[in-house]
């Protein structure tokens, strides 16, 4: 089959093999030249008839303004809130700005900006259960037509329930004209789902985890498709630019069908929620959602081409856990994180991962299976591979390039398993007791 965003927008709801019923929840989505001019077809299509629009001051500059001109042409009244903040955080001072200026009138929402501006919209738009229409200026991350938004509430990263926006709108010219760099946190996003997808199988695999083989299908489709328009996309080809914005939107649907983030997120996830969190927490050095997600790719990518090489070693990793303290672990999380660290012992306390007797049943599973997660895995590009993809399009190809010591990036590769109850390579590594000579081994 010939994944497509048209054929996901017309077969919208399809009945798949796995048992589930597929919805998106997008309902429309215009992607190409000039697609801003169709926002006054889309108002009328849902009913708006005084849109609120949020954008912060580089966006309104991007497409804001834009929106605003367009509007007055066609005689239809607003009401306009632009964040006076370059690159405003996700938190709870945006979604009250959203909040306190969206007046009684405003009867849809328009959201202009990149994710930040997405995601506070899409709270916004779920809580006055009102259309949201989102004017994408940036290809920088997948989360366009994802049913939750990713926050910073009380200090804390979390991605909270919201809603999928009911447009979206990428014109190319806006698209096309965003900082190269956060194009290349687009791609960076979806490299990303080569480790999601062979993680979603190995956790099926392992634990049974639901598993849809079409959804996997819908998101390698959508990644081909970015890698080949890479090049094209960061030296500002229309074209390019928008079949890397439909990628991203597929991979959000995508997401949206599984009924869970494992289609679009693994252990490379992890890793760049753990810089963020540090980042938050003491202000160390961070980057793009999707820029992190690139280089942390490269990680893991080489984290299992070792671990390909292994020949797995019972008596070791039962040893290795016998001498684990949880305590001494927790105590790490804390000194690492700081109050962050809270969230993953609390999570720890309640899944129990680190339980000899569980890992003692995990462990002959990963034995029992072991030529078949060898041949999942073989999906998986090179890292030497990875790492020339990169550098052709200019994409960092590690954290130092930002600013993270070497021992900061070993320590994120460290923690990435706790922070969701998902099963990555990180604690596949920590099952076998080989966690810690696989991070000193890793090219940061
Ligand atoms: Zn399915
Ligand atoms: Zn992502």
């Amino acid at each position: 089959m010939n994944y497509s965003i048209g054929w996901l927008m017309a077969n919208d709801g399809f009945e798949c093999a796995c048992g589930k019923r597929h919805y998106g929840l997008l309902k429309d989505c215009i992607i190409g030249e000039n697609a801003l001019l169709r926002l006054p077809e889309m108002l009328r299509k849902y009913g708006g008839t005084h849109p609120f629009i949020l954008c912060d001051t580089l966006t309104y500059e991007a497409a804001g303004k834009a929106v605003t001109e367009l509007l007055k042409k066609e005689n239809i009244s607003y009401t306009i809130h632009i964040i006076e903040r370059i690159h405003p955080a996700p938190d709870e001072k945006i979604v009250g700005e959203a909040v306190m200026y969206c007046d009684e009138k405003c009867d849809i929402v328009v959201a202009v900006g990149g994710g930040v501006i997405n995601d506070t919209c899409k709270i916004l738009a779920a809580a006055k259960k009102v259309t949201d229409i989102y004017v994408a200026t940036a290809p920088s991350m997948d989360g366009f037509a994802s049913a939750s938004s990713s926050m910073e509430r009380g200090g804390l990263k979390v991605s909270l329930n919201s809603k999928c926006p009911d447009v979206v709108i990428g014109d190319a010219e806006i698209l096309a004209a965003a900082p190269t760099h956060m194009i290349r946190s687009g791609i960076g996003d979806m490299i990303a789902k080569y480790v999601s997808i062979v993680e979603w199988q190995i956790a099926a695999l392992l634990l049974g985890e639901y598993y849809c083989p079409t959804v996997a299908e819908i998101v390698r489709a959508s990644l081909d498709v970015c890698v080949k328009v890479a090049k094209d996309a960061v030296n500002g080809d229309h074209d390019a630019v928008c079949k890397l914005t439909e990628g991203l939107v597929m991979s959000g649907l995508a997401m949206n069908y599984a009924g869970i983030s494992r289609p679009a997120s693994g252990m490379e996830h992890y890793i760049s929620h753990i810089i963020d969190m540090r980042a938050l927490e003491f202000g160390t050095p961070a980057d793009l959602h999707g820029i992190q997600c690139g280089m942390a790719t490269l990680l893991t990518v080489q984290a299992y081409e070792k671990l390909m090489q292994i020949t797995p070693d019972k008596e070791k990793a039962l040893a290795y856990v016998n001498g684990f303290s949880l305590d001494g672990w927790f105590e790490h999380l804390r000194a690492q994180l700081g109050h962050g660290a809270e969230a993953m012992i609390a999570g720890e306390r309640k899944e129990k991962k680190y339980d000899a007797e569980k890992h003692a049943a995990r462990l002959e599973k990963i034995l029992d299976h072991w030529d078949e997660i060898r041949r999942i895995a073989g999906e998986l590009p090179s890292s030497a591979g990875l790492r020339e993809f990169f550098v052709s399009i200019g994409h960092l190809t590690s954290g130092k390039d930002f600013g993270l010591t070497e021992n900061e990036l070993r320590e994120a590769f460290l923690m990435a398993k706790d922070i969701r109850d998902k099963y990555v390579i990180g604690r596949m590594l920590w099952d076998f007791g080989i966690l810690e000579e696989f991070a000193d081994a890793i090219e940061y």
